[in-house]
């Protein structure tokens, strides 16, 4: 069992009254941190440092970058857990959701009340999540009943990376939470655009949209002459339109989805139910 690390300070004295009631509620509740970039990442360092600030923490995180790892577990080889950084950051040589899934079923001699996962380096709009490590995190910790979120940062090219952005708007998403929880058994996909924090216009409750297919596969050759392939950029987006993620994050807004895990296509039930009868008769 690993004991909790720190506890860290409230905010200055100087804040707002009512700001320092929430934040003194905020620094009972204790939020497992995770990400799919790995422990390096400047994303997880940045979410790390905002939430430290107003809540009890713990990281778990991955040994590497397993971005694209999706909702796997690691079940043919043992996990292994180390320390860094005196303790702030724990890394497994595992999955995201390994991670969660160590941290919230039994590392800890203390129960979390909440997941964040990311800032994840790059975005996760429309069908990204069913690949997203990120994503995939938040989604174990709902499993595990807690109440969770993701947070991707949209980067466009030379656009400068403002992790500070999406660390802020972490910090008020969970200052809105503990002001007024929102369903236990939702998860909030976060997607900030990649600007200066003033330069955002706001938050848009938004539904995924979804890209064209993917690029097609990029072959090329080892120093050997053999073939190898990498899997080729995601499309672009394709439903992008007026209420979807991707249309949010390209005018400025946050984008905050609410994501189920339930994939069944329920409109169709009865159509697959008198399919299968009519293929019986
Ligand atoms: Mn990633």
């Amino acid at each position: 069992m690993l004991a909790h690390a720190s506890r860290t300070p409230l905010w200055g004295r100087k804040i707002q009254f009512r700001i320092s009631r929430i934040t003194e509620a905020l620094a009972s509740l204790k939020i497992l941190i995770s990400n799919d970039d790995g422990y390096r990442a400047e994303g997880l360092r940045a979410l790390t440092e905002a939430l430290g600030q107003i809540a009890e923490i713990t990281v778990v995180a991955p040994d590497r970058n397993r971005s694209g790892a999706s909702n796997s577990l690691t079940l043919d080889v043992p996990l292994r857990v180390m320390a860094y950084d005196e303790n702030k950051y724990l890394v497994a040589n595992g999955t995201p959701t390994d991670c969660v899934h160590l941290a919230v079923s039994g590392l800890f001699d203390f129960d979390h009340d909440m997941v964040v996962s990311g800032i994840n380096d790059g975005a996760n709009l429309g069908d990204d999540v069913l690949y997203s490590g990120t994503v995939a995190a938040a989604i174990e910790g709902r499993f595990l009943g807690l109440p969770a979120i993701a947070l991707s940062l949209v980067i466009e090219p030379n656009s400068g990376q403002h992790f500070a952005t999406a660390a802020r708007v972490a910090t008020e998403l969970l200052m809105r939470v503990q002001r007024t929880p929102f369903h236990q058994a939702t998860i909030l996909n976060v997607n900030v655009p990649d600007v200066p924090y003033e330069a955002l216009k706001g938050y848009q409750a938004t539904r995924l949209g979804f890209r064209h297919r993917s690029e097609r596969i990029v072959r090329s050759e080892d120093p050997r002459g053999r073939p190898v392939y990498w899997v080729g950029p995601a499309g672009m987006g394709h439903d992008a339109g007026p209420g979807t993620d991707f249309h949010a994050v390209a005018n400025g807004y946050v984008s905050v989805t609410p994501l189920q895990i339930d994939l069944t296509r329920h409109a169709v039930l009865d159509d697959v139910r008198d399919w299968l009868q009519g293929r019986q008769a």
